[in-house]
C-alpha cells in the first residue's frame, strides 16, 4: 500500500488501523465475516475503472469482453451452487436486491407479509422508514411468545385474513431454521408470491445445513458478505420465468453500471463457496455456536427460544442488570465486538434494547473450535459482570489481544510501514 500511503496518509492509516482492529478483536457480529484475500485481489482491482451497463452481450458499452467474462463465471457459480434457474449478480447489496424483487411484483399499496422488526425481520420487509414501508403495506408475523419459534399457525391465520400480494421468509435475528416449505405452502394457500431472504444464512444453505428455499420460492435474495464470505453485495435468484422481469429491475431499474469489481470478487467467493473446505466451515460455525450458546446458558443467561439451530443466537439481558447497549459498550472496551439487538416481544426501544445477539462466522473463519468457545463464553461473562470497571475490562482486552494473535488473519495483508 506504499502507493496509498504516499496520496492519502489518513486512509492509509484508517485501513492500516482497521486491519489491526480486526486482527485483535474477537468478532461476533452474527452478519460479518472475513472475505478472502482472493476475494479482495479482485474487488481491488481495475475492474472497478469500467462502464458496463446492460449484461452479458447486450452491453450500452464498448470493451465489455473481459467484463463479460467474469459477470458470466459469476452467475454460472452462483447457479452450481444454489441450483437456481436464474440469477442476477449485479445487485449492489441485499437491500437493492429485495429492492428490485419488490419493484418487479408489487404495486404501491400492495400488501406485504413480514416478520416484525422487532422479533427478527429487516427494514427491507415493509420497515416504515424504509422504502417498503413507505410504497407498501406491511403486515407482520413473529415468534410465539412461549417458545421463541415462529409461530406457523398464527402465520397461516393472518396471511388468510390479510391476504397479501407477497410474504417474505427471512431474518435477520431469528436462530432456529426457517421452515420454507411451511412458507410455500402457506403463500399458496392465500394466493402470495414467496420471497425467501436468506441473507444471514446463505453459506448454510449452499452447505446443505438449512432447508434449501430454492426449489420453493417465487425469489430468493442475499447478501454477499454475510455466512456466504464474499464481497459487499447481493444477488437475486428465481424461477426462469421471473428472469427478464428481475433483469430489468436492477437495470435499469434501479441500478446504473455494475460494480464489475465486486462482481468479479463476487464469482471469487462463489468458487471458493464449491469447495469441501467451505462446507467444512459452515458444519464448524454450527458447532461453533451451539456451544458458545450453550457455555453461556450454563452460566445463567437466557438465551432467546432456548438456544439455537443456526449461526447465531440472542441473550435477553432483561434480567441482568444491564441493557444491549451497555453490553455492547463493555464488550468492545474488552476486545469483543457484537451488536445490541430488539428481542421478541422487547420492553425497551431499539436504541438501548434488551438483547445482544451473536454469532461465529468470522471466528470460525478464523480457526476457531469448540475448544475455543468456552474462552470467549468466559470474557463475554467477565466484561458483562464488570461493565463499569474499566480497568477490569482493560485487563480481559490484553487476554483478547493476546488469544487473538495465536488466530493469524491476513498475515498476507499486513506489510503496513507505520
Ligand atoms: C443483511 C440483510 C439484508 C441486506 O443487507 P445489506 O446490508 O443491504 O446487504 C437483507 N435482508 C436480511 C434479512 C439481512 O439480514
Amino acid at each position: 500500500m506504499n502507493t496509498l500511503k504516499k496520496v492519502d496518509p489518513e486512509i492509509y492509516a484508517a485501513i492500516r488501523d482497521e486491519v489491526k482492529r480486526q486482527q485483535t478483536h474477537i468478532e461476533l457480529i452474527a452478519s460479518e465475516n472475513y472475505c478472502s484475500t482472493a476475494v479482495m485481489q479482485a474487488q481491488g482491482s481495475i475492474m472497478t475503472n469500467k462502464y458496463a451497463e446492460g449484461y452479458p452481450d447486450k452491453r450500452w458499452y464498448a470493451g465489455c469482453g473481459t467484463i463479460d467474462i467474469a459477470e458470466k463465471l459469476a452467475v454460472q457459480r452462483a447457479k452450481d451452487i444454489f441450483g437456481a434457474e436464474h440469477v442476477n449478480v449485479q445487485p449492489h447489496s441485499g437491500s437493492s436486491a429485495n429492492m428490485a424483487v419488490l419493484f418487479s411484483s408489487l404495486t404501491p399499496g400492495n400488501k406485504i407479509l413480514s416478520m416484525d422488526l422487532s422479533h427478527g425481520g429487516h427494514l427491507t420487509h415493509g420497515f416504515k422508514k424504509n422504502f417498503s414501508g413507505q410504497l407498501y403495506e406491511k403486515i407482520t408475523y413473529g415468534v410465539s411468545k412461549k417458545t421463541g419459534f415462529i409461530d406457523y399457525d398464527e402465520l397461516r391465520k393472518i396471511a388468510k385474513e390479510s391476504n397479501p400480494h407477497m410474504i417474505i421468509a427471512g431474518a435477520s435475528a431469528y436462530p432456529r431454521e426457517l421452515d420454507f416449505a411451511e412458507f410455500k405452502k402457506i403463500a399458496d394457500e392465500v394466493g402470495a408470491l414467496l420471497l425467501a431472504d436468506v441473507a444471514h444464512i446463505a453459506g448454510l444453505i449452499v452447505a446443505g445445513l438449512h432447508q434449501d428455499p430454492v426449489p420453493l420460492a417465487d425469489f430468493v435474495t442475499t447478501s454477499t458478505h454475510k455466512t456466504l464470505r464474499g464481497p459487499r453485495g447481493g444477488i437475486i435468484l428465481c424461477k426462469s420465468k421471473y428472469a427478464s422481469k428481475i433483469d430489468q429491475h436492477i437495470f435499469p431499474g434501479i441500478q446504473g453500471g455494475p460494480l464489475m469489481h465486486v462482481i468479479a470478487a463476487k464469482a471469487v467467493a462463489f468458487k471458493e463457496a464449491n469447495t469441501q473446505e467451505f462446507k467444512d466451515a459452515q458444519a464448524q460455525t454450527l458447532k461453533n455456536t451451539n456451544k458458545l450458546c450453550s457455555e453461556l446458558q450454563n452460566k445463567d443467561y437466557t438465551i432467546v427460544s432456548g438456544g439455537t439451530d443456526n449461526h447465531l443466537f440472542l441473550i435477553d439481558l432483561s434480567n441482568k442488570n444491564i441493557t444491549g447497549t451497555e453490553a455492547q459498550v463493555a464488550l468492545e472496551k474488552a476486545g469483543i465486538i457484537l451488536n445490541r439487538n430488539m428481542i421478541p416481544f422487547d420492553k425497551r426501544s431499539a436504541n438501548d434494547p434488551s438483547g445482544i445477539r451473536m454469532g461465529t462466522p468470522s471466528v470460525t473463519t478464523r480457526g476457531m473450535k469448540e475448544p475455543e468457545m468456552p474462552k470467549i463464553a468466559n470474557w463475554i461473562d467477565l466484561a458483562l459482570k464488570a461493565s463499569n470497571d474499566d480497568n477490569k475490562l482493560k485487563e480481559i482486552k490484553s487476554e483478547v489481544v493476546a488469544f487473538c494473535a495465536t488466530y493469524p488473519l491476513y498475515k498476507d495483508i499486513t506489510d503496513f510501514e507505520d
